[in-house]
């Protein structure tokens, strides 16, 4: 089964990509935290990615397809795959769509998360991240608080700020989305395999709740 996450930036995916790879025992594979992984260890990638990163632009087509082609050549992806945050362009999802069908693959389903901008921006600031690379556990100030300030509930690291969460870069980040991935609704639209869900307080749905939707969805198939 190969899921992709979609959606703005701070809208869930890295929630509800984590809560499916428990429970449906496929392989969470997100972009942008290979790329933070490769700035922490600064490698090649890292530092070219960087400014992309921290300016909210997207790291360049060329550069992230490799990255996503080496990622799923790996043996571990076998039983199946999320990926979060790629595709982001129409030109990502073609690649996409060429490097799967060499593996006699496809795409199986899309979800689409939608939540207001301003909840976005509330969201975004004052999310806090586990520092421990192999951990990541996702906290929020406002809705998921940490038991002890600043330390990971799961793992004990340190919880840390990601230099992009900042209103400034938030504000850039979505503009890209709706300029450069907002196209890939329509794409996917046409391939037959979106599914749109809100996330969203006003709902009272977060990501944790629409996950558990999702997983309902894909068993009753
Ligand atoms: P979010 O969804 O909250 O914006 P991510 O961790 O998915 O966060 O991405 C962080 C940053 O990494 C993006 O703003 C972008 O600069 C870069 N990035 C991640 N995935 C891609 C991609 N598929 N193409 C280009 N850049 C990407
Ligand atoms: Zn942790």
């Amino acid at each position: 089964m190969i899921i992709i996450m979609l959606g703005a930036p701070g809208t869930g995916k890295g929630t509800v990509a984590s809560i499916l790879q428990e429970k449906l025992n496929i392989k969470h594979i997100a972009t942008g935290d290979i790329f933070r992984k490769n700035i922490k260890e600064k490698t090649e990638l890292g530092m070219l990615a960087e400014k992309y990163i921290i300016d909210g632009d997207l790291v360049p087509d060329d550069i992230t397809i490799k990255v996503v082609e080496d990622r799923l050549n790996k043996p571990d992806i076998e039983n199946g795959i999320i990926l979060d945050g790629f595709p982001r362009t129409v030109r990502q999802a073609q690649e996409l769509d060429i490097i799967l069908q060499k593996k006699g693959k496809k795409v199986d389903r899309v979800i689409n998360l939608v939540t207001p901008d301003e909840e976005i921006i509330e969201r975004t600031i004052n999310r806090r991240v586990c520092s421990n690379q192999e951990c990541r556990e996702v906290y929020n100030l406002l809705l998921k608080r940490p038991k002890i300030e600043g330390i990971c509930d799961v793992c004990g690291s340190k919880l840390i700020k990601r230099k992009d969460d900042t209103e400034e870069t938030v504000r850039t980040r979505l503009k890209t989305y709706f300029e450069q991935t907002s196209p890939l609704v329509e794409y996917y639209e046409k391939q037959g395999n979106l599914m749109t869900q809100q996330v969203s307080k006003s709902i009272n749905k977060l990501g944790k709740d629409v996950a558990e939707d999702i997983v309902k969805i894909l068993n009753n198939k």
